[in-house]
């Protein structure tokens, strides 16, 4: 696979490279606050870097006319509607979230609030390192739109941590708290990597990476 980064300069830009380059995939473009290195035109584009970035993004995509995989957080409706309309000619794969273990994590909340109903107080609760940007964080968001209320979000910026994440429900008599911790950015360039695999084989459409996990993991079954 021929790649390309935007923001290969980041946390994120570096991990996907290293992981990448493991499967000797080659980079052959990359975008970030240096500026613009081509040597060809990639097969899948990779953007992880931050919402200020996103027109110049969709730029490189309509150029190369190549699927996009974006991870970047802290994005707008408008860039969300934009990426469905890039979406009608080219394969896009949006997530807040590349980590197998939040799809799990998603799974086990969506049950529990249903089991829960309502009669229960729900909070969510993120950690993340003092230089994230956006907050509250963009996977809190998917879970709270998993639960589908309007539930209190606390959020913390602490040291280098990765990126923690808890749901506590609560009545009376008792309280559940169901978390996950991303031990490394490793997890998240995995995830990355799956969905650029499937980019490249699948046919224009925005997909999201519950579709990647639940394609190419129900495969497993
Ligand atoms: P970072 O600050 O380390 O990297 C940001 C990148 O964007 C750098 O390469 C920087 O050069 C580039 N950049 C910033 N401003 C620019 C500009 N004006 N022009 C060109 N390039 C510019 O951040 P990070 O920790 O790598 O995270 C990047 C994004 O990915 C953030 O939005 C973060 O929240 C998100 N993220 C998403 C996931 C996920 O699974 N979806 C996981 C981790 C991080």
């Amino acid at each position: 696979m021929k790649y390309g980064i935007i923001g290969r300069n980041g946390r994120m830009g570096n991990e996907i490279y290293n992981l990448f380059s493991e499967k000797n995939y080659e980079l052959v473009f990359s975008y970030d606050n240096t500026g613009e290195n081509y040597i060809e035109k990639p097969d899948v584009l990779i953007d992880f870097s931050l919402p200020e970035v996103f027109e110049k993004t969709i730029e490189y995509v309509d150029k190369f006319h190549c699927p996009l995989i974006i991870g970047t957080t802290g994005l707008t409706e408008e860039h969300i509607k934009k990426l469905h309309e890039v979406s009608q000619y080219v394969p896009v794969v949006q997530s807040y979230n590349f980590s197998l273990g939040v799809q799990v994590l998603l799974k086990l909340v969506k049950m529990a609030n249903e089991l829960f109903g309502e009669n229960v107080d729900i909070e969510i609760s993120e950690t993340h390192h003092r230089f994230k940007k956006d907050k509250p964080s963009g996977t809190a968001k998917m879970i709270k739109e998993v639960i589908g209320k309007d539930v209190n979000i606390s959020s913390l910026r602490l040291g280098n941590v990765p990126g923690d994440h808890t749901i506590y429900f609560g009545n009376l008599g008792e309280v559940i708290s169901i978390s996950h911790r991303a031990l490394s950015r490793r997890t998240f360039a995995e995830g990355v990597l799956k969905s650029a695999e499937f980019a490249l084989k699948a046919v224009a459409g925005y997909y999201t990476f519950k579709d990647v996990f639940e394609i190419t993991m129900n495969g497993r079954k």
